[in-house]
Protein backbone atom coordinates (compact mmCIF):
# COMPACT_ATOMS: atom_id res chain seq x y z
CA UNK A 1 0.00 0.00 0.00
CA UNK A 2 1.39 3.14 -1.32
CA UNK A 3 0.59 6.36 0.85
CA UNK A 4 1.70 10.23 -0.07
CA UNK A 5 2.83 12.01 3.72
CA UNK A 6 3.37 15.92 4.23
CA UNK A 7 7.15 16.12 4.57
CA UNK A 8 7.77 19.84 5.19
CA UNK A 9 6.35 23.28 4.71
CA UNK A 10 6.93 24.74 1.00
CA UNK A 11 8.24 28.23 0.64
CA UNK A 12 7.06 29.76 -1.88
CA UNK A 13 5.90 27.00 -4.66
CA UNK A 14 5.19 23.46 -3.72
CA UNK A 15 7.74 20.98 -4.55
CA UNK A 16 8.21 17.63 -4.33
CA UNK A 17 10.78 17.91 -1.26
CA UNK A 18 7.58 18.59 0.31
CA UNK A 19 5.92 14.91 -0.31
CA UNK A 20 6.71 11.88 0.66
CA UNK A 21 5.61 9.00 -1.07
CA UNK A 22 5.89 5.68 1.38
CA UNK A 23 5.05 2.02 0.20
CA UNK A 24 4.36 -0.46 3.05
CA UNK A 25 3.47 -4.25 2.76
CA UNK A 26 -0.83 -4.37 3.25
CA UNK A 27 -2.67 -7.46 3.87
CA UNK A 28 -6.24 -6.71 3.13
CA UNK A 29 -7.51 -9.62 5.89
CA UNK A 30 -5.87 -7.94 8.36
CA UNK A 31 -6.50 -4.19 7.41
CA UNK A 32 -10.22 -5.25 7.64
CA UNK A 33 -10.11 -7.38 10.44
CA UNK A 34 -8.08 -3.96 12.11
CA UNK A 35 -11.37 -1.53 10.67
CA UNK A 36 -12.50 0.46 13.95
CA UNK A 37 -16.42 0.55 14.49
CA UNK A 38 -18.26 2.53 12.42
CA UNK A 39 -15.59 2.85 9.69
CA UNK A 40 -14.76 2.03 6.29
CA UNK A 41 -11.87 0.61 4.50
CA UNK A 42 -12.16 1.40 1.16
CA UNK A 43 -9.82 0.88 -2.39
CA UNK A 44 -9.43 4.57 -3.39
CA UNK A 45 -9.86 4.88 -7.51
CA UNK A 46 -9.69 8.31 -8.14
CA UNK A 47 -8.67 11.33 -6.27
CA UNK A 48 -8.35 15.13 -6.86
CA UNK A 49 -6.01 17.73 -6.09
CA UNK A 50 -6.96 21.15 -5.67
CA UNK A 51 -5.33 24.72 -5.10
CA UNK A 52 -6.64 25.23 -1.55
CA UNK A 53 -4.57 22.31 -0.54
CA UNK A 54 -1.51 24.92 -0.94
CA UNK A 55 -2.88 26.64 2.02
CA UNK A 56 -3.68 23.45 3.96
CA UNK A 57 0.29 23.12 3.80
CA UNK A 58 1.03 25.75 6.41
CA UNK A 59 2.17 25.85 10.03
CA UNK A 60 -0.81 24.72 11.84
CA UNK A 61 -1.02 27.58 14.60
CA UNK A 62 -1.37 30.24 11.15
CA UNK A 63 -5.55 30.46 11.07
CA UNK A 64 -7.39 30.18 7.86
CA UNK A 65 -10.91 28.19 6.81
CA UNK A 66 -9.54 25.07 6.25
CA UNK A 67 -7.31 23.44 9.11
CA UNK A 68 -3.46 22.57 7.85
CA UNK A 69 -2.42 19.22 7.07
CA UNK A 70 -0.09 17.37 9.76
CA UNK A 71 3.60 16.75 9.39
CA UNK A 72 3.99 13.30 8.62
CA UNK A 73 0.59 11.99 7.62
CA UNK A 74 -1.03 11.18 5.14
CA UNK A 75 -2.74 14.55 2.41
CA UNK A 76 -6.19 14.08 2.30
CA UNK A 77 -8.65 15.50 -0.18
CA UNK A 78 -11.39 14.64 -2.15
CA UNK A 79 -11.60 10.56 -3.68
CA UNK A 80 -13.72 8.12 -4.55
CA UNK A 81 -13.35 4.69 -3.99
CA UNK A 82 -14.90 1.15 -3.41
CA UNK A 83 -15.89 -0.21 -0.13
CA UNK A 84 -14.26 -3.36 0.62
CA UNK A 85 -14.90 -3.89 4.45
CA UNK A 86 -17.63 -2.24 6.79
CA UNK A 87 -18.14 -1.58 10.44
CA UNK A 88 -20.49 1.22 9.45
CA UNK A 89 -24.44 0.57 9.23
CA UNK A 90 -24.45 3.13 6.75
CA UNK A 91 -22.50 1.59 4.29
CA UNK A 92 -22.16 -2.03 2.87
CA UNK A 93 -18.93 -3.73 1.05
CA UNK A 94 -19.45 -2.54 -2.66
CA UNK A 95 -20.68 0.83 -2.18
CA UNK A 96 -18.97 3.49 -4.40
CA UNK A 97 -17.99 6.33 -1.97
CA UNK A 98 -17.47 10.04 -2.38
CA UNK A 99 -15.62 11.49 0.62
CA UNK A 100 -12.74 13.27 2.05
CA UNK A 101 -10.14 10.84 1.73
CA UNK A 102 -6.32 10.22 2.66
CA UNK A 103 -3.94 9.72 -0.38
CA UNK A 104 -3.20 6.02 -0.44
CA UNK A 105 -4.24 2.99 -2.40
CA UNK A 106 -6.11 1.69 0.32
CA UNK A 107 -7.58 4.06 3.34
CA UNK A 108 -9.28 3.02 6.42
CA UNK A 109 -11.56 6.02 7.67
CA UNK A 110 -14.61 6.78 9.69
CA UNK A 111 -17.96 7.29 8.26
CA UNK A 112 -18.05 10.95 8.77
CA UNK A 113 -15.30 11.08 6.16
CA UNK A 114 -17.45 10.10 3.68
CA UNK A 115 -19.75 12.28 1.97
CA UNK A 116 -22.37 10.29 0.13
CA UNK A 117 -22.95 6.91 -1.51
CA UNK A 118 -22.62 7.49 -5.59
CA UNK A 119 -24.43 5.63 -8.71
CA UNK A 120 -27.19 4.72 -6.49
CA UNK A 121 -30.77 4.94 -7.52
CA UNK A 122 -31.21 8.81 -7.31
CA UNK A 123 -27.44 9.39 -9.20
CA UNK A 124 -27.19 7.89 -12.78
CA UNK A 125 -24.49 5.46 -12.85
CA UNK A 126 -21.33 7.52 -14.23
CA UNK A 127 -17.94 7.12 -14.69
CA UNK A 128 -16.43 7.12 -10.85
CA UNK A 129 -14.62 10.67 -11.81
CA UNK A 130 -17.50 11.93 -13.05
CA UNK A 131 -18.15 13.16 -9.28
CA UNK A 132 -15.07 14.51 -8.73
CA UNK A 133 -15.21 16.66 -12.11
CA UNK A 134 -18.44 17.57 -13.82
CA UNK A 135 -20.60 16.58 -10.99
CA UNK A 136 -17.99 17.81 -8.29
CA UNK A 137 -16.65 20.42 -5.86
CA UNK A 138 -15.03 22.85 -8.64
CA UNK A 139 -18.26 22.49 -10.79
CA UNK A 140 -20.39 23.14 -7.79
CA UNK A 141 -18.22 26.38 -7.38
CA UNK A 142 -18.38 27.66 -10.86
CA UNK A 143 -22.44 27.19 -10.29
CA UNK A 144 -22.17 28.76 -7.00
CA UNK A 145 -20.37 31.80 -7.97
CA UNK A 146 -22.09 32.31 -11.05
CA UNK A 147 -25.36 31.27 -10.78
CA UNK A 148 -25.89 32.24 -7.45
CA UNK A 149 -23.55 35.70 -6.55
CA UNK A 150 -23.39 36.37 -10.27
CA UNK A 151 -26.89 36.60 -11.12
CA UNK A 152 -26.30 36.40 -14.61
CA UNK A 153 -28.47 38.23 -17.00
CA UNK A 154 -28.59 37.89 -20.88
CA UNK A 155 -27.00 40.09 -22.77
CA UNK A 156 -24.30 40.90 -20.06
CA UNK A 157 -20.28 40.66 -20.48
CA UNK A 158 -18.81 37.72 -17.87
CA UNK A 159 -15.21 37.17 -17.74
CA UNK A 160 -13.31 34.48 -16.12
CA UNK A 161 -9.66 34.21 -15.18
CA UNK A 162 -8.03 30.59 -14.94
CA UNK A 163 -10.57 29.88 -17.47
CA UNK A 164 -9.43 26.51 -18.81
CA UNK A 165 -9.34 25.06 -15.56
CA UNK A 166 -11.52 22.95 -13.58
CA UNK A 167 -13.83 25.87 -12.41
CA UNK A 168 -13.50 28.06 -15.02
CA UNK A 169 -14.44 25.70 -18.13
CA UNK A 170 -17.72 25.22 -15.88
CA UNK A 171 -17.90 29.03 -15.46
CA UNK A 172 -17.67 29.19 -18.78
CA UNK A 173 -20.00 27.28 -20.44
CA UNK A 174 -22.86 27.84 -17.77
CA UNK A 175 -22.68 31.64 -18.95
CA UNK A 176 -23.09 30.54 -21.93
CA UNK A 177 -25.91 29.08 -21.57
CA UNK A 178 -27.11 32.08 -19.77
CA UNK A 179 -26.52 33.87 -22.63
CA UNK A 180 -23.91 36.05 -21.65
CA UNK A 181 -21.04 36.77 -24.03
CA UNK A 182 -17.87 35.45 -22.15
CA UNK A 183 -14.03 36.10 -22.13
CA UNK A 184 -11.41 34.14 -20.62
CA UNK A 185 -8.08 34.62 -19.59
CA UNK A 186 -5.30 31.72 -19.15
CA UNK A 187 -1.71 31.02 -19.54
CA UNK A 188 -1.26 29.29 -23.29
CA UNK A 189 -2.17 29.75 -26.32
CA UNK A 190 -3.20 25.78 -26.60
CA UNK A 191 -5.79 26.88 -24.01
CA UNK A 192 -7.19 30.18 -25.71
CA UNK A 193 -7.30 27.62 -28.65
CA UNK A 194 -9.55 25.08 -26.36
CA UNK A 195 -11.53 27.72 -25.27
CA UNK A 196 -12.76 29.48 -27.93
CA UNK A 197 -12.71 26.34 -30.34
CA UNK A 198 -13.93 23.37 -27.96
CA UNK A 199 -15.57 25.37 -25.25
CA UNK A 200 -17.71 27.85 -27.32
CA UNK A 201 -16.27 30.84 -25.32
CA UNK A 202 -16.57 34.49 -27.72
CA UNK A 203 -12.65 35.63 -27.01
CA UNK A 204 -10.28 34.35 -24.68
CA UNK A 205 -6.19 36.09 -24.29
CA UNK A 206 -3.27 34.70 -22.95
CA UNK A 207 -2.33 36.57 -20.30
CA UNK A 208 1.43 35.81 -20.41
CA UNK A 209 1.73 37.21 -23.80
CA UNK A 210 -0.55 40.67 -23.60
CA UNK A 211 -0.94 42.94 -21.16
CA UNK A 212 -3.90 42.36 -19.20
CA UNK A 213 -5.71 45.56 -19.25
CA UNK A 214 -5.66 46.58 -23.16
CA UNK A 215 -6.20 43.00 -24.34
CA UNK A 216 -9.35 42.84 -21.60
CA UNK A 217 -10.48 46.25 -22.68
CA UNK A 218 -10.36 45.07 -26.60
CA UNK A 219 -12.63 41.75 -25.83
CA UNK A 220 -14.89 43.89 -23.70
CA UNK A 221 -16.25 46.68 -25.77
CA UNK A 222 -18.91 46.99 -23.31
CA UNK A 223 -17.26 46.79 -20.61
CA UNK A 224 -17.66 43.45 -17.57
CA UNK A 225 -20.61 42.93 -16.02
CA UNK A 226 -19.34 40.08 -13.91
CA UNK A 227 -16.03 39.03 -13.16
CA UNK A 228 -15.60 35.61 -11.65
CA UNK A 229 -12.39 36.01 -9.49
CA UNK A 230 -10.49 32.66 -9.87
CA UNK A 231 -6.61 34.35 -9.46
CA UNK A 232 -6.28 38.10 -7.90
CA UNK A 233 -3.10 40.35 -8.32
CA UNK A 234 -3.09 42.53 -11.75
CA UNK A 235 -5.67 40.85 -13.11
CA UNK A 236 -8.12 42.35 -10.58
CA UNK A 237 -6.39 45.64 -10.69
CA UNK A 238 -7.42 45.44 -14.29
CA UNK A 239 -10.60 44.15 -14.16
CA UNK A 240 -11.77 46.88 -11.49
CA UNK A 241 -10.91 49.78 -14.33
CA UNK A 242 -13.06 47.54 -16.80
CA UNK A 243 -16.19 47.10 -14.35
CA UNK A 244 -19.57 48.36 -15.28
CA UNK A 245 -22.41 50.10 -12.67
CA UNK A 246 -23.53 47.63 -10.68
CA UNK A 247 -21.34 45.23 -11.90
CA UNK A 248 -20.92 41.52 -9.29
CA UNK A 249 -17.41 39.97 -8.68
CA UNK A 250 -17.92 36.92 -6.85
CA UNK A 251 -13.98 36.41 -5.36
CA UNK A 252 -13.61 32.30 -6.05
CA UNK A 253 -10.12 32.39 -5.66
CA UNK A 254 -6.70 34.36 -6.01
CA UNK A 255 -4.07 31.49 -7.14
CA UNK A 256 -1.47 33.97 -7.95
CA UNK A 257 -1.68 35.05 -4.30
CA UNK A 258 -1.84 31.57 -2.77
CA UNK A 259 2.74 31.26 -2.87
CA UNK A 260 2.76 34.26 -1.02
CA UNK A 261 3.54 36.85 -3.58
CA UNK A 262 1.07 39.56 -1.67
CA UNK A 263 0.22 41.82 -4.70
CA UNK A 264 -1.14 45.35 -3.93
CA UNK A 265 -4.49 45.52 -5.73
CA UNK A 266 -4.74 48.92 -6.68
CA UNK A 267 -8.34 51.00 -8.28
CA UNK A 268 -10.01 49.81 -5.33
CA UNK A 269 -12.28 52.73 -5.10
CA UNK A 270 -13.91 51.60 -8.78
CA UNK A 271 -16.05 49.31 -6.20
CA UNK A 272 -17.79 52.43 -4.94
CA UNK A 273 -18.07 54.64 -7.92
CA UNK A 274 -19.45 51.96 -9.79
CA UNK A 275 -21.10 50.26 -7.13
CA UNK A 276 -19.91 46.59 -7.75
CA UNK A 277 -20.77 43.82 -5.26
CA UNK A 278 -17.46 42.04 -4.36
CA UNK A 279 -17.97 39.62 -2.80
CA UNK A 280 -16.03 36.19 -1.68
CA UNK A 281 -17.14 32.77 -0.84
CA UNK A 282 -16.29 29.15 0.06
CA UNK A 283 -18.58 26.43 -1.90
CA UNK A 284 -18.97 24.71 1.20
CA UNK A 285 -21.80 27.26 2.69
CA UNK A 286 -23.69 26.65 -0.12
CA UNK A 287 -24.38 22.43 0.16
CA UNK A 288 -27.35 23.01 1.94
CA UNK A 289 -29.52 25.37 -0.19
CA UNK A 290 -28.16 24.94 -3.96
CA UNK A 291 -26.21 21.53 -4.34
CA UNK A 292 -29.66 19.58 -5.17
CA UNK A 293 -30.47 22.64 -7.53
CA UNK A 294 -27.27 22.32 -9.74
CA UNK A 295 -27.12 18.77 -10.14
CA UNK A 296 -30.65 18.91 -10.96
CA UNK A 297 -28.75 21.62 -13.83
CA UNK A 298 -26.11 19.38 -14.35
CA UNK A 299 -27.89 16.59 -15.00
CA UNK A 300 -30.26 18.74 -17.66
CA UNK A 301 -27.19 20.80 -19.16
CA UNK A 302 -24.03 18.77 -18.61
CA UNK A 303 -24.95 15.63 -19.58
CA UNK A 304 -27.19 16.64 -22.52
CA UNK A 305 -23.92 15.81 -25.00
CA UNK A 306 -23.22 19.70 -25.62
CA UNK A 307 -21.03 20.46 -22.31
CA UNK A 308 -17.31 19.53 -22.83
CA UNK A 309 -15.76 18.42 -19.59
CA UNK A 310 -12.36 18.49 -19.59
CA UNK A 311 -9.64 16.45 -17.65
CA UNK A 312 -5.91 15.76 -17.44
CA UNK A 313 -5.17 12.20 -15.84
CA UNK A 314 -2.31 11.39 -14.04
CA UNK A 315 -1.88 8.31 -13.45
CA UNK A 316 -1.01 6.02 -9.85
CA UNK A 317 -0.36 7.10 -6.39
CA UNK A 318 2.59 7.88 -6.73
CA UNK A 319 2.71 10.77 -9.35
CA UNK A 320 -0.45 12.78 -7.07
CA UNK A 321 2.40 15.38 -5.63
CA UNK A 322 3.94 16.11 -9.71
CA UNK A 323 0.06 16.33 -10.96
CA UNK A 324 -0.65 18.68 -7.81
CA UNK A 325 2.34 20.29 -8.16
CA UNK A 326 1.76 20.69 -12.05
CA UNK A 327 -1.73 22.04 -11.27
CA UNK A 328 -0.63 25.00 -9.81
CA UNK A 329 2.01 25.71 -12.40
CA UNK A 330 -1.04 25.79 -14.72
CA UNK A 331 -0.05 22.27 -16.36
CA UNK A 332 -3.29 20.79 -16.41
CA UNK A 333 -6.47 21.81 -19.28
CA UNK A 334 -9.67 21.29 -17.74
CA UNK A 335 -9.74 18.93 -13.86
CA UNK A 336 -6.41 17.83 -12.70
CA UNK A 337 -7.08 13.98 -11.55
CA UNK A 338 -5.37 11.04 -10.53
CA UNK A 339 -6.18 7.34 -11.53
CA UNK A 340 -5.25 5.41 -8.79
P1 LIG B 1 -7.50 25.00 -11.99
O1 LIG B 1 -7.92 23.72 -12.61
O2 LIG B 1 -7.96 26.27 -12.63
O3 LIG B 1 -5.92 24.97 -11.84
C1 LIG B 1 -5.25 26.10 -11.38
C2 LIG B 1 -4.91 27.03 -12.58
O4 LIG B 1 -4.55 28.30 -12.08
C3 LIG B 1 -3.71 26.56 -13.37
O5 LIG B 1 -4.07 25.61 -14.35
C4 LIG B 1 -3.19 27.86 -13.98
O6 LIG B 1 -3.73 28.01 -15.29
C5 LIG B 1 -3.77 28.95 -13.07
N1 LIG B 1 -2.70 29.69 -12.41
C6 LIG B 1 -1.70 29.21 -11.64
N2 LIG B 1 -0.91 30.22 -11.22
C7 LIG B 1 -1.44 31.37 -11.74
C8 LIG B 1 -1.06 32.74 -11.67
N3 LIG B 1 0.01 33.15 -10.97
N4 LIG B 1 -1.82 33.63 -12.33
C9 LIG B 1 -2.90 33.25 -13.03
N5 LIG B 1 -3.31 31.96 -13.14
C10 LIG B 1 -2.57 31.03 -12.50
O7 LIG B 1 -7.97 25.02 -10.47
P2 LIG B 1 -9.47 25.07 -9.94
O8 LIG B 1 -10.37 25.28 -11.09
O9 LIG B 1 -9.67 23.93 -9.05
O10 LIG B 1 -9.47 26.39 -9.05
C11 LIG B 1 -9.57 27.68 -9.66
C12 LIG B 1 -9.67 28.73 -8.57
O11 LIG B 1 -10.86 28.50 -7.81
C13 LIG B 1 -8.54 28.70 -7.55
O12 LIG B 1 -8.21 30.02 -7.20
C14 LIG B 1 -9.13 27.97 -6.36
O13 LIG B 1 -8.50 28.29 -5.17
C15 LIG B 1 -10.56 28.47 -6.43
N6 LIG B 1 -11.53 27.63 -5.75
C16 LIG B 1 -12.28 28.20 -4.76
C17 LIG B 1 -13.27 27.51 -4.13
C18 LIG B 1 -14.10 28.19 -3.11
O14 LIG B 1 -14.88 27.54 -2.41
N7 LIG B 1 -14.00 29.51 -2.98
C19 LIG B 1 -13.51 26.09 -4.43
C20 LIG B 1 -12.71 25.58 -5.53
C21 LIG B 1 -11.75 26.33 -6.14
P3 LIG B 1 -3.12 29.05 -16.36
O15 LIG B 1 -2.45 28.25 -17.42
O16 LIG B 1 -4.31 29.77 -16.86
O17 LIG B 1 -2.14 29.94 -15.63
Amino acid sequence: NTKVLFKSIPEGAANLANFEVVSEPFNIQTAAAALQPNSVLIKVTWLSVDPYMRGRMRKPEVASYSAAFTLGQPFMGHGVGIVVKSTSEKFAEGDVVLGILPWGNYVSVPEAAITRKINTADAPDLPHETYLGLLGMPSFTAYAGLVVLGKPKAGETLFVSAAAGAVGQVVGQIGKRFGLRVVGSCGTDEKVDHLVNRLGFDAAFNYNKHPIREKLAELCPNGIDIYFENVGGETLEAVLTLMNVHGRIPVCGMISQYDGAGYGVKNLFSVISKRITLQGFLVSDFYADHHDAFLKWMFEHGLDGTFFYEQTVANGIENVPAAFIGMMDGKNIGKQLIKL
